[in-house]
């Protein structure tokens, strides 16, 4: 496919962790596109929309520099390429949740950052482990190694790795534990400073918002006595605010109402015994709020 210069782009990864979850929240938006057999673009129907499919490594890069607008992304990659300021953060995509950890041998004699004075440390994100041990200002050596950062300690090449960690069992299984985490890191929305169509990017971020807001709440519904609704709001007070319609019993109100879904069956159990009856709840499948 050849890209046309005013077709606005969107880079997602083309491999890795992220890969899955990216296509499937773009999906769910309605952002759809068929990519051919190892072709690197591909347009999105009904958009004037090309999604790019790149290393996840470039993808602050390239929105840095306009050549793609948009961009899904890991946000450690985006402080590792030191484009913070080059690009904007404009959603948090809820996936991807991992965080960045300074890790150690288990029991073993380094305890705490300041121990890794004069030591080696491994680390793939070698700009943003070197920038953690300036501004600690602890003089360790980060020596880049490219992958399978965990299992250096053991190889005796480091005293302690920077990695990235979501669960932990990575860690465990290869004898280390944290001893500091650096900063948390989800996948996020970039877009850069001067795009090709900012309406298009903001289209895109509400689609992406509205998907996400959707998996995040749940709709209920309920009948309740007048007197009982204004502690009824303050165990459910909405996104905005709960919508009230009269019933046929001048006493009662029907109530719909936005609530998180983690929630639900507490809310359900407080909104019963204030006395509401017919309780439903039914899921968001997209929202725009
Ligand atoms: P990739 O290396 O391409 O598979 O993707 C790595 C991206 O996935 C990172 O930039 C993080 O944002 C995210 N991620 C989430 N959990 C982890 C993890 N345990 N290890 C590495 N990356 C993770």
């Amino acid at each position: 496919m050849q890209l046309d210069g005013k077709l606005s782009r969107l880079a997602i990864p083309s491999k890795g962790r992220l890969q899955e979850s990216s296509e499937q929240l773009l999906k769910a938006a309605g952002i759809k596109f068929r990519q051919r057999e190892r072709s690197l673009v591909a347009h999105v129907e009904g958009l004037d929309l090309a999604v790019l499919f790149v290393r996840p490594d470039d993808i602050p890069i390239l929105v840095a520099e306009g050549a793609a607008d948009l961009g899904i992304v890991g946000r450690d990659l985006v402080h590792e390429h030191a484009c913070e300021q080059r690009v904007q953060q404009v959603l948090d995509l809820d996936f991807g949740h991992c965080r960045t950890c300074v890790a150690a041998r288990t029991g073993g004699k380094i305890r705490k950052v300041k121990d890794l004075a004069g030591r080696k440390v491994a680390a793939s994100m070698v700009h943003s482990a070197r920038e953690f041990f300036r501004l600690r200002k602890v003089k360790a050596q980060v020596v880049e190694v490219s992958g399978s950062v965990e299992i250096m300690v053991a190889l005796g090449l480091a005293d302690a790795i920077v990695d990235l960690v979501e669960s932990g069992d990575t860690l465990r299984d290869n004898g280390l534990e944290i001893i500091e985490t650096i900063a948390p890191s989800q996948a996020v929305l970039i877009q850069g400073r001067r795009v090709r169509d900012p309406k298009l990017c903001e289209r895109v971020r509400r689609r992406l918002e509205g998907v996400l807001t959707a998996q995040q709440y749940t709709l209920l519904e309920y009948n309740i006595g007048r007197a009982a609704l204004k502690d009824a709001e303050k165990i459910a007070p909405g996104f905005d605010s709960p919508t009230i319609s009269d019933t046929e019993d001048p006493k009662m109100v029907a109530v719909k109402v936005m609530i998180p879904k983690k929630r639900s069956v507490e809310i359900m159990d407080k909104l019963e015994s204030l006395g509401a009856s017919a309780i439903l709840e039914t899921a968001i499948l997209n929202c725009r709020l």
